[in-house]
């Protein structure tokens, strides 16, 4: 395995900035000496996300997740360690040794040949757009024209022509020293059938290169000239680079827009996007292709959790829009739906309508609840009883998709308003959807609240806990009292017995030290979260230390005297009158010490 060397790794994280990499993800926002945050890592309406930028580490208090900036970027941009590192020593200035068992994987390393040769053959496409002579070229340029492309647009796209000849991409690349194995792995050839060679798999198409959020180049998707040339739409293969449904098209350009204005417009084609785009609507994103995945609503959430979709009325669109609606839904998003008319779509509304006519149809996008409500009703007819049983059941299903629990309240609320369902029959129907019973039942009998059931062990023990992270001093002073055994069985006594191994060694460890001293995420996620514990509590340490000391011993004794009436009742049962004489005693010696 290449490991990168310890200090190394420390140097990369002195120098980098927690709250400087996680504010390109999320909106941070000062709270005290630390910053505050909506969680990118699950759906949130208000801020647990908290940024230490003492400590440099993250904490989400809603999941549970947590880490330092190494750990963040990995569950971030799905990095392995050591990627991860190098990423952030890249931005740091630090010089990561190249060792030989380091080398970019093979898989890595098609990577980046392929994001080249994309690179080129967009410069390609794009350069014979906008200086082409031929013919062809010339009806490309006139069709973008006609629409009102203009060349703004087209710069700003990267957009191409991928001229009508059989080999002109693959020529080129080759004398750039491109190798045909590498273009044929990044899916812009296509090996001729029973015989040796290749040829291009984009030809007389108007080119639309696909981006990643860092815009650059992943893919490609080409449109046909006219209606004899095939598919209107052919697109890049998956490649090591390129895998279906993770990227947005056009949200490399539109995410800032879409972050400030805390809400997407999620449309199905390249055109769709580009329309509304240059008329001055700046967030909104193309999926590309049939039902969102949850990758892209993934990418989507790092700016916004306010989705409106917007899509047209044909029928394969509807099962793919309500494909989408589940899928949103069950990430927790807020979605609002607008649907266009019959044989419309935004490109074409735009054109015959204009601008202002779109904008007003987005301010009329209808919840997903009432759209949903909608659409049962035309599927099902309510006004018999099989109908209204069918209609009855979908609604509850679609009710049970949200996580967020005052969402479904709401809906269940709605549900039985609109259509006069009866509260115990909602009540039953959705238990039978969700595991959640408790909380629905709450709802139901008016209390609204929601209680969670904590997992994690005695305040008492996370507080000390939290008290040593501050200052290792305190450890030592514990160390007279107690032992990780007092502690509550799980990760909290996990990390106890780390700081006591790390105590071993050295006073002077540090929070990273322990971070990197578990490597499962659970037990991080424990020790960021008492790093994160509020100062407020921790303002007076030595009180802290007595109390929670003290309840640990209380609770030491307690089930020593436990294990000591046990073996009193069991000697009893037995008449082993010499064992019982001295359990007592110990009993009676263990009340005096307590
Ligand atoms: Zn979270």
């Amino acid at each position: 395995m290449g490991l990168i060397p310890n200090d190394v790794i420390n140097k990369v994280i002195e120098r980098s900035d927690i709250v400087e990499i996680i504010g390109n993800y999320t909106a941070l926002k000062k709270a005290g000496r630390n910053f505050k945050a909506l969680c990118p890592f699950h759906n949130e309406k208000t801020p647990s996300f908290v940024v230490n930028p003492d400590k440099q580490i993250f904490h989400c208090f809603g999941c549970g997740v947590g880490g330092n900036a190494v750990g963040f970027l990995m569950r971030q941009e799905h990095l392995e360690f050591p990627e991860a590192v190098r990423f952030l020593a890249n931005k740091a200035g630090v010089q990561v040794p190249e060792t030989s068992s380091d080398e970019p994987s093979p898989s890595r390393h098609l990577r980046e040949g392929i994001l080249k040769i994309n690179a080129l053959a967009a410069a390609f496409f794009h350069e014979k757009l906008l200086t082409g002579h031929e013919a062809d070229v010339k009806t490309a340029r006139d069709y973008l024209k006609g629409r009102g492309v203009n060349l703004e647009t087209v710069k700003k796209f990267q957009l191409g022509f991928a001229p009508n000849e059989w080999d002109a991409l693959l020529k080129y690349l080759k004398s750039r020293g491109v190798s045909e194995e590498l273009i044929h792995s990044g899916g812009l050839i296509i090996a001729r059938e029973g015989k040796s060679g290749f040829y291009d798999r984009f030809r007389n198409r108007i080119v639309f290169p696909i981006a990643d959020i860092q815009n650059r180049f992943v893919a490609f998707g080409a449109r046909a000239m006219a209606d004899s040339d095939g598919a209107k739409y052919i697109n890049s293969p998956e490649t090591a680079l390129y895998t279906k449904g993770q990227h947005m098209f056009g949200l490399q350009l539109t995410k800032a827009a879409v972050g400030k204005l805390d809400r997407v417009i999620v449309v199905e084609g390249y055109m769709d996007m580009i329309m509304p785009y240059i008329h001055g609507v700046e967030n909104i994103a193309a999926s590309l292709g049939t039902a969102l995945t949850v990758d892209q609503i993934r990418l989507i959430r790092r700016y916004t959790s306010n989705v409106v979709m917007l899509f047209d009325t044909d029928a394969a669109g509807q099962s793919a829009i309500n494909r989408s609606l589940d899928t949103l839904i069950e990430q927790g998003m807020n979605v609002r739906v607008v649907m266009l008319d019959k044989d419309e779509d935004p490109d074409s509304f735009i054109r015959s309508s204009g601008v202002d006519a779109f904008r007003k149809r987005l301010e009329q996008a209808v919840s997903f609840f009432d759209f949903r409500l909608n659409w049962f009703k035309t599927q099902y007819d309510i006004n018999t009883s099989e109908g209204k049983s069918q209609f009855f059941n979908k609604m509850v299903a679609t009710i049970a998709l949200t996580p967020d629990e005052i969402v479904q309240a709401d809906w269940a609320k709605q549900l039985k308003e609109k259509l006069k369902f009866s509260d115990t029959l909602v009540r039953e129907q959705l238990n039978k959807f969700t595991k959640e019973k408790l909380t629905l039942s709450d709802y139901f009998r008016g209390s609204g609240e929601t209680k969670k059931v904590s997992a994690c062990a005695s305040a008492g023990e996370e507080l000390l806990l939290a008290l040593f992270l501050k200052d290792p001093a305190w450890v030592k002073a514990a160390q007279e009292h107690i032992g990780p055994e007092d502690f509550s069985e799980g990760q909290v006594r996990r990390v106890v017995e780390g700081i006591w191994v790390l105590a071993q060694g050295s006073s002077d460890w540090s929070t990273h030290d322990l971070l990197a001293h578990f490597n499962d995420e659970a037990t991080q996620s424990v020790v960021t979260k008492l790093i994160s514990i509020e100062e407020g509590k921790l303002t007076d340490p030595a009180r802290v230390f007595l109390d929670c000391v003290g309840q640990i011993q209380k609770e030491k004794q307690k089930k020593a005297r436990g294990r000591l009436m046990e073996a009193i009742h069991q000697a009893e049962a037995l008449q082993d009158i010499e064992k019982l004489n001295k359990l007592r005693e110990q009993f009676n010696q263990l009340l005096k010490t307590s």
